[in-house]
């Protein structure tokens, strides 16, 4: 009887294992096959002098197209198990590599005609970050920025000096030659001639460019599985900038930042004005201080950039999902990623 009992309680506790096998079994494949709702991607394309009037329906595809390609690929690192860092270079590449931005490849010109490009990233679980400035042969700064962050005990370096660490770390360097485009070449002869015409407005201190002909400057922030917020941001600048002008984009704090604690965005606009804001941490200081949700935190940010006379907009999302990208100009380019896995890309106000 004993051993009848025994051998009945030794059948129960194996059907009871079999059954708990077949549970993780199927809540592993639940796991991989249902789309994770928790990882989330945003980016922009700049903001400016961006309406509908002075589109072309050929020129809104493009961007539309670039946008979307650029979203599709950052969601599918994430879907995959990426990481939130992985997921803003992958999207920052793509809109460094297309010349309808300014970033990379479609880069503004200097004064003198060159071209001089500035990048940064944060990762938000460690707040280590890297940034790269006035670089000019590097084909895509965002990558440098974070081998920057990556390899080396600095978090930001400039010129030269940024160029021979991306030598030493087998960066692609490309010629000057590369970053030429028709488009902002052109853009470079109006503002020169803008400038002759109007030299007064230089000497009360407006920087030379405004809105106009600069959008294009490209971001993302991110937030992967595993909770963690990153972004990174990536410009060629203003048009006509001289005597070394680096904007807010690689100044940690100001164009970029990401903290785990609360948000991680990326600023577009008057780089100046930015940088005087410290736009970026703002937001982060506004939500861990006052307690302000990341909308309230970014549209508060944006708002001080008004006040003091800058135009541009950011991007910012919080560790639980939540996100925003205000802005205070005619248009910016933007995306995100929907409750779906769908890419959903914007331009104009609404
Ligand atoms: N913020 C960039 C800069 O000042 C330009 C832009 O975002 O349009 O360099």
């Amino acid at each position: 009887m004993n051993r009848f009992r025994r051998s009945r309680v030794n059948i129960l506790s194996l059907l009871c294992v079999a059954i708990s096998f077949a549970f993780i079994q199927l809540a592993v494949a639940q796991e991989s096959t249902t789309p994770n709702h928790r990882v989330r991607l945003v980016i922009h394309g700049g903001a400016g002098t961006i309406t509908k009037a002075s589109m072309t329906a050929e020129k809104e595809k493009q961007y539309y197209e670039k946008l979307t390609e650029a979203l599709e690929a950052g969601y599918a690192v994430l879907q995959k198990h990426g990481t939130s860092l992985d997921a803003v270079e992958t999207v920052i590449r793509i809109l460094e590599d297309s010349p309808l931005f300014n970033a990379g490849k479609g880069a503004v010109f200097t004064h003198e005609g060159t071209n001089e490009l500035d990048a940064s990233i944060m990762d938000g679980k460690t707040l280590r970050a890297g940034a790269v400035a006035a670089v000019k042969h590097v084909k895509n700064p965002i990558g440098l920025a974070r081998l920057v962050m990556e390899k080396s005990p600095h978090v930001m370096l400039v010129g030269d000096g940024a160029e021979a660490f991306g030598k030493s770390q087998g960066v692609e360097m490309v010629p000057q030659e590369y970053f030429f485009t028709q488009r902002r070449w052109d853009q470079l002869q109006t503002a020169i001639e803008k400038e002759k015409q109007d030299s007064i407005k230089k000497v009360k201190g407006t920087p030379a460019d405004s809105a106009e002909g600069r959008h294009g400057t490209v971001g993302c922030v991110a937030l992967d599985e595993y909770g963690n917020l990153a972004a990174g941001t990536s410009t060629g600048g203003t048009t006509n900038k001289r005597f070394g002008r680096v904007g807010d984009s690689p100044i940690i704090g100001a164009g970029t930042y990401a903290n785990n604690a609360t948000c991680a965005v990326s600023c577009t606009g008057d780089g100046e004005y930015f940088i005087r804001a410290v736009a970026a941490h703002s937001v982060s200081m506004l939500m861990e201080s006052s307690g302000m949700t990341v909308q309230k935190a970014a549209e508060k940010a944006i708002e001080t950039i008004g006040r003091i006379h800058g135009t541009g907009g950011l991007i910012a999302l919080d560790k639980n999902g939540n996100f925003t990208m205000p802005f205070n100009t005619e248009g910016m380019y933007r995306g995100y990623i929907d409750e779906n896995g769908k890419p959903m890309v914007k331009i104009y106000k609404e």
